[in-house]
C-alpha cells in the first residue's frame, strides 16, 4: 500500500541521489577498510534512513511494507553494507518492540532508534542453535525482580558497536522448542554483557558481525519485551515474518545495479573487433539476469501490498526470501562472468558484490529452512485441492 505517493516519489529521489553521489563513490574504500566513516554514518540520520519503518508516532516515517520494499530496493543499489548500519533499527531490531513492546518500552527506545542515536541489534543465534532456533540454550533465571542471563550469542549483526540488544533466552529451562523463550532489551554498559571483536567474513566489509556474551547479567523483569514470559519466540517469528520481505528487497537493488554494470562493461569492452555487448552469449547473461529481477521485483511487492493488507503472508514471505536472494547469487555470478577475468579482480564492483551477496541465502533462514516452510505450507494448502467440489 502506498499511503502518499508524491511523498514516497520525493523519498525515492532523494535516496537515490545520496546512493549515487555519497554512497556509490565510497563503496570500494568501504570494502578495503571494513569501516563506514562516521560522517557518512551521520548523513543517513539525517536522511532518516533509521527509522523508515518505526510508526510516525516515535519519530520514523511509518512506512507500509511495499513502500519500505521500494525504499530498500532504491537503498541497495549500493554496497549491502550501507543498508546494514541502519538496517537493525529499521528492521529486525526495532520490530520486535514495534510489534510486541509495551508502551514505556517504545518510549523509551523506539525514538532514539528512529534517529540513528542509538543501534539495536537482534541477537538469537547461537553456536549451538543457528536454524534450529528454538534449541537456543541462553538461560533467564528468575531472582526477585530481576531476570539473570546467560549465555553466548554468534554472528550478530553490528554486536561490536550496538546500544540495545534484543536478547532471546530460556526463561524456562524445562519447557523445550519454542515455549519457554523471552525475549530481554538489554543496554550496553548493564554489567555481565560484553561482545566480542567484529568476526573477519567474506563481504559486506564495514558491517561489523559478531558475539553477545552474557555473563550473570542481571536486568529487571520489566525488560522482557512486552512484559511477559515466554513469547518471545512468537515475538521472533512476527519480527522475521516482516524483515524476510525486506531482505527480499534488499536482494533485488544488488541485481538491478549489477545489470546496469553489465551492460556498462559490455558496450565498452570489446574482443574481436567488437563490444561483447553484440555477442549473443554475452546478451544471454544479461537478459536472464534483468528477466529475473523482474520477476522477484513483482513477487516482493505483491507479497508486500498483501501484507499491508492484513493478509497472512508467512509462506510468500518465505518464497520472496528465498527467490530473491537465489537470484541475486545467479545475477552476482552471471556479472563476474560478463567481466571476464577483471570480475575475478578486487577492484570491481562484479567482484564485490559477488561476495556481499552471498550471505543473503544465508541469515534470516537459509533457503533450504524456507524450502521447508513453503512445502510444509504448500502441502497444507493444497491437500485435496484437485477432489470434485473443492474450489
Ligand atoms: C553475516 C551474518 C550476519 C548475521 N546476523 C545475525 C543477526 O543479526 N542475528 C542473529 O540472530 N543471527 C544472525 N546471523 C546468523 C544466521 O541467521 C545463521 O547463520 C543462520 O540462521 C544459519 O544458521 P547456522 O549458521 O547455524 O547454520 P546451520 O543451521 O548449522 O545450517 C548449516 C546447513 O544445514 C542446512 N540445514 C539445517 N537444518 C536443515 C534442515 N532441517 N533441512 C535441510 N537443511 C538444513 C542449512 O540450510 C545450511 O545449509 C548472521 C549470520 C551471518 C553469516
Amino acid at each position: 500500500m502506498i499511503k502518499d505517493p508524491a511523498r514516497l516519489q520525493a523519498l525515492l529521489a532523494t535516496i537515490r541521489q545520496f546512493v549515487i553521489e555519497t554512497c556509490i563513490p565510497q563503496e570500494a574504500l568501504i570494502d578495503r577498510d571494513d569501516c563506514i566513516p562516521e560522517p557518512l554514518v551521520d548523513a543517513m540520520r539525517r536522511l532518516g534512513l533509521f527509522g523508515h519503518s518505526i510508526p510516525e508516532a516515535y519519530g520514523g516515517a511509518g512506512l507500509t511494507s511495499e513502500e519500505l520494499t521500494l525504499v530498500n530496493i532504491e537503498v541497495s543499489q549500493a554496497a549491502t553494507v550501507f543498508r546494514a548500519r541502519f538496517g537493525g533499527n529499521t528492521g529486525i531490531a526495532s520490530e520486535s518492540l514495534v510489534v510486541d513492546g509495551t508502551a514505556a518500552q517504545k518510549a523509551r527506545y523506539l525514538p532514539r532508534l528512529a534517529s540513528g542515536e542509538i543501534t539495536g541489534c537482534f541477537a538469537l543465534t547461537e553456536p549451538e542453535a543457528g536454524s534450529d532456533a528454538t534449541s537456543l540454550r541462553t538461560t533467564a533465571t528468575r531472582d526477585g525482580d530481576h531476570y539473570v542471563l546467560n549465555g553466548t550469542k554468534c554472528f550478530i549483526t553490528n554486536a561490536p558497536l550496538a546500544d540495545l540488544f534484543t536478547v532471546f533466552a530460556r526463561t524456562e529451562p524445562d519447557t523445550p522448542g519454542a515455549h519457554g523463550i523471552s525475549a530481554f532489551l538489554v543496554e550496553r554498559g548493564t554489567p555481565g554483557l560484553d561482545t566480542g571483536m567484529a568476526e573477519r567474513k567474506m563481504g559486506q566489509h564495514g558491517s561489523p558481525v559478531g558475539d553477545v556474551i552474557l555473563k550473570d547479567c542481571r536486568v529487571p523483569a520489566s525488560a522482557i519485551v512486552g512484559g511477559e514470559p515466554g513469547r518471545g519466540f512468537t515475538t521472533a517469528m512476527k519480527a522475521l515474518n516482516k524483515q524476510r520481505i525486506n531482505l527480499a528487497g534488499l536482494c533485488i537493488g544488488p541485481a538491478i545495479r549489477l545489470v546496469d554494470e553489465m551492460v556498462r562493461y559490455a558496450r565498452e569492452r570489446e574482443q574481436f573487433g567488437h563490444p561483447i555487448s553484440e555477442y549473443q552469449l554475452v546478451q544471454q547473461m544479461i537478459a536472464d539476469s534483468n528477466t529475473e529481477l523482474h520477476a522477484a521485483r513483482a513477487l516482493v511487492l505483491e507479497t508486500a501490498r498483501r501484507r499491508d493488507s492484513g493478509e497472512d503472508v508467512t509462506m510468500e514471505a518465505s518464497m520472496c526470501k528465498m527467490f530473491a536472494s537465489e537470484m541475486a547469487g545467479r545475477v552476482a555470478d552471471r556479472a563476474v562472468q560478463v567481466f571476464g577475468g577483471s570480475g575475478y579482480m578486487a577492484r570491481t564492483v562484479a567482484e564485490r558484490f559477488y561476495r556481499d551477496v552471498r550471505v543473503f541465502r544465508l541469515y534470516e533462514g537459509t533457503t533450504q529452512i524456507h524450502q521447508l516452510n513453503i512445502a510444509k505450507r504448500t502441502m497444507a494448502a493444497r491437500a485435496g485441492a484437485l477432489e470434485p467440489g473443492r474450489s
